[in-house]
């Protein structure tokens, strides 16, 4: 019983923490948007209400599974997760923060194309397309189902590739960061890296939004990778000085014939 309570308990942190994490860095940059684009989210009160309430929700789907597994980290020894720098090649420290993130790209982007497959698309993938155009409050804004999709990537990993913890806690503060920058409504990084030659390969704001605008591209997470692979790419768009582009990209686009007429450059 103590057991389960202990459990329990390191899943109760891990969700509260998951949810004041995501309510401190959504709220900084919805600040900041409201500093740079004054007008940006006018209007979208209810949405962002939508929004908060769906992330929360995330929050614990995403916190019960990281719970555990810290639990059994730091009392049975489970996870492949090391704190001593000197366990592992200095080289693996970056590499295991990319190997990671490329993972968590592949998973992000497979389960995501799934998703707007018209059944799972109506019953879970609708949500996070609800918001149009998205704010920085929607970076975890997912159906359960969707939450779900997404809560058991990292807790499987560091049972499978080693990861030092100060690695991991890397990777986990890129993926907060570029869930909430992605979904802002403008790009927060300059415009040589967007579209210089790194830009090709890396996903920002300006390619993710371009997803929110035609649906059926642009799948990605945080690598271009995939979507150039697979033919889904469609370039990163420009933000104009209202989201129109994004609120009149109807419904009729969600899982029907895609690709959009609503070039916006
Ligand atoms: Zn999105
Ligand atoms: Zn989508």
């Amino acid at each position: 019983m103590t057991l389960f309570i202990a459990i329990a308990l390191s899943a109760l942190a891990m969700t509260l923490i998951v949810g004041v994490r995501y309510l401190i860095v959504s709220a900084g940059f919805a600040w900041g948007t409201r500093l740079r684009h004054p007008r940006l989210y006018a209007g979208l009160d209810r949405q962002i209400r939508r929004e908060i309430g769906w992330s929360l929700a995330s929050a614990a789907i995403y916190g019960v599974p990281a719970g555990v597994v810290a639990w059994g980290w730091q009392n049975r020894g489970w996870t492949l997760i090391y704190d001593d720098v000197a366990a592992r090649p200095l080289w693996w420290l970056p590499v295991s923060v990319l190997v990671y993130l490329f993972l968590h790209d592949t998973w992000f982007y497979w389960t995501h194309r799934w998703m707007h497959r018209p059944a799972p698309f109506r019953i879970a993938h609708a949500v996070h397309h609800a918001s149009r155009p998205p704010t920085a409050w929607a970076a975890m804004s997912f159906h359960p189902w969707e939450a779900l999709t997404g809560a058991v990537v990292i807790p499987a990993l560091v049972f499978l590739i080693p990861i030092h913890v100060g690695a991991l806690a890397l990777v986990l503060t890129v993926m907060t960061i570029m869930g909430v920058t992605n979904h802002m409504g403008w790009e927060i990084f300059p415009r040589w890296l967007v579209r210089g030659k790194a830009g090709r390969w890396l996903i920002t704001a300006s390619h993710h939004q371009r997803h929110h605008e035609r649906y059926r591209c642009n799948y990605g997470l945080y690598f271009r990778f995939w979507d150039r692979l697979c033919g889904t790419d469609a370039g990163i768009g420009a933000f104009g000085d209202d989201q129109s582009g994004v609120r009149n990209a109807g419904r009729r686009a969600a899982t029907g014939g895609g690709g959009g007429t609503d070039r916006r450059g």
